[in-house]
């Protein structure tokens, strides 16, 4: 921590943003209490929390827009709580491919939140197999489920064929609504030979 983070630190203490607690961004006992989504599963794709959840919403928000990367934590322990640790020994050695940003949002960010969630949860990550292209809208500008599929489509390019031909995938993504930007990379990565692919979403709702 640097100087001014330690003194701004000193003035305004980190919260735990269910309960207020000092010196926690989202404590263990808050996290515990984060609510399960209506379906735990769609298809192949397992969902760890309920995006109506306040505040897991307010974690994801902070995450991806405001920097506070810290929130990895946490959020990495759910999917492993409720989704990772009840996979079994194999499948926990499957890649995990933690959903691209296109390259113009990847620097604006600065950071992709999903790949370092994906990094609290295995050590086998595949950043470079696939790849966002440029898109003139994101899927949060685009709110009709109609056009949010249509938005989806054609929006994911296969960089390293070799990583993926023959082998079975894990997708992971931070929010899952109409279910077309996962089920968009999932039909890419089958196009280019991948064995079974399933996904991994934080909330859903
Ligand atoms: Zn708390």
């Amino acid at each position: 921590m640097n100087f001014a983070k330690k003194f701004l630190n000193l003035l305004f203490p980190q919260r735990c943003l269910g309960c207020k607690k000092e010196d926690e961004i989202l404590c263990f006992s808050c996290l515990n209490k984060i609510s399960y989504p209506k379906a735990s599963k769609i298809k192949d794709i397992f969902i760890a929390g309920d995006y109506h959840d306040p505040a897991l919403r307010k974690a994801i928000w902070l995450f991806k827009y405001k920097g506070s990367t810290q929130l990895k934590k946490p959020l990495g322990e759910i999917i492993k709580k409720r989704i990772w640790e009840k996979f079994d020994a194999q499948t926990r050695n499957w890649p995990i491919i933690p959903i691209p940003l296109s390259a113009q949002k990847s620097r604006k960010r600065g950071f992709n939140q999903t790949e370092l969630v994906a990094r609290e949860i295995s050590s086998n990550i595949l950043t470079n197999a696939l790849a966002k292209k440029a898109q003139s809208k994101s899927q949060v500008e685009v709110k009709d489920r109609k056009e949010r599929l249509k938005n989806a489509q054609g929006s994911f390019r296969i960089k390293d064929r070799l990583s993926i031909r023959g082998r079975n995938i894990i997708l992971l993504d931070d929010v899952y609504t109409t279910g077309a930007t996962i089920r968009e990379a999932r039909k890419v990565l089958k196009k280019a030979g991948a064995k079974k692919v399933i996904g991994i979403v934080l909330a859903a709702g």
